[in-house]
């Protein structure tokens, strides 16, 4: 049976079609999918009862709610869901004075292996459906507070473009919830082919997961850097500069005693010379399950600071919901069961 929640414009005129609709329903249908918090075919009112009837007995909605949720003490929420196929995958909702931002999932788990993220231990469980990712921001209960989605959460986006690239088309269509393509952020480590495709027709703003920009050193945190080496990845982004309104930006998750020394910071300063970006240097907070520890006041500072000498636009972005288990690096896809 064909699930709704997913598909284009042009797919749900396909099926409509064949249900003897014609295309002003199929629009009707979008809207209500995307923008309405429509769960059955009886709720869209706007089209003849005897396509409702007929979607009902041929296709499905496809929309399914979180199998769990936790609280932070910083309100942030975290929501484990489990799609059709059993993938398992969550998502985080984090509310603030100036904005609330939903941290979204592509895949289940993830192949990437980043040393100091669990998602990476817990080895890969498959690519997310469009509509398992939009499935994400259209069933949470905060959905109408949301303003801004970052596609930071569980898996590697650029390791299932397709589907990625199709959610986020739906997010930002005029057709499909208006959501404005400034306000989304997709998140990689890095992947040159996908990216140079994204390269090509940018959908949203970019933030590239840096790290370490000495490549020895970026190995031992990040083994893609042995395929897909930084260096490289910035080239790429010099050739096809991201533009206005879209933003580039750099993540930096600061490891006490590791990747935040003076060196790093020149080594940094020397690598973005003359990209229009800006770094976001997120201090690890130390947790059971690994080694890595939370930098000191005292070596942050003096790293933000050779980093502003020398030319870096950073700012400093606090990891959230760390007590249950929703900050950078700690989601494991499991439930309290
Ligand atoms: S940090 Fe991101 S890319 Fe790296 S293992 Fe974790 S989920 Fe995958």
């Amino acid at each position: 049976m064909v699930c709704l929640i997913g598909k284009s414009l042009n797919e749900i005129s396909k099926i409509v079609l064949n249900q003897s609709g014609h295309a002003d329903h199929a629009l009707e249908i979008a809207k209500w999918l995307y923008r309405k918090e429509t769960s059955t075919f009886e709720e869209i009112i706007t089209i003849p009862l005897i396509l409702r009837k007929a979607l009902d007995i041929n296709s499905c909605i496809g929309k399914y709610n979180p199998i769990q949720v936790h609280e932070s003490a910083d309100e942030t929420r975290k929501y484990l869901f489990e799609n059709y196929q059993s993938q398992r995958f969550e998502t985080v909702y984090m509310p603030s004075a100036k904005r609330n931002t939903l941290c979204i999932s592509t895949q289940s788990g993830c192949r990437m292996g980043c040393r100091f993220c669990l998602t990476g231990k817990i080895g890969f469980n498959g690519n997310l459906s469009a509509n398992d990712i939009l499935n994400q921001y259209l069933s949470i209960p905060e959905r109408s507070k949301i303003n801004r989605i970052v596609l930071m959460g569980m898996g590697e986006p650029f390791d299932n473009l397709n589907e990625v690239k199709k959610a986020v088309e739906i997010l930002t269509a005029d057709w499909g919830a208006s959501f404005g393509a400034s306000n989304i952020t997709i998140s990689t480590v890095g992947l040159h082919e996908p990216l140079k495709l994204f390269l090509e027709n940018p959908f949203c703003n970019l933030a590239i997961s840096l790290n370490n920009p000495i490549s020895h050193e970026r190995k031992e945190l990040m083994p893609i850097e042995k395929s897909n080496p930084i260096a490289e990845t910035v080239n790429l982004l010099r050739k096809h500069p991201i533009k206005k309104p879209l933003r580039l930006s750099f993540e930096y998750v600061a490891l006490g005693g590791i990747n935040i020394t003076e060196r790093h910071a020149i080594a940094v300063s020397a690598l973005l010379k003359g990209l229009k970006c800006h770094l976001n240097i997120i201090p690890w907070n130390s947790h059971e399950g690994t080694s890595f520890k939370s930098p000191s006041e005292i070596e942050l500072n003096a790293f933000i600071n050779c980093l502003n000498k020398n030319g870096v636009l950073t700012a400093v972005r606090q990891s959230r919901g760390e007590d249950i288990g929703a900050a950078c690096g700690q989601m494991a896809g499991v439930s309290d069961e």
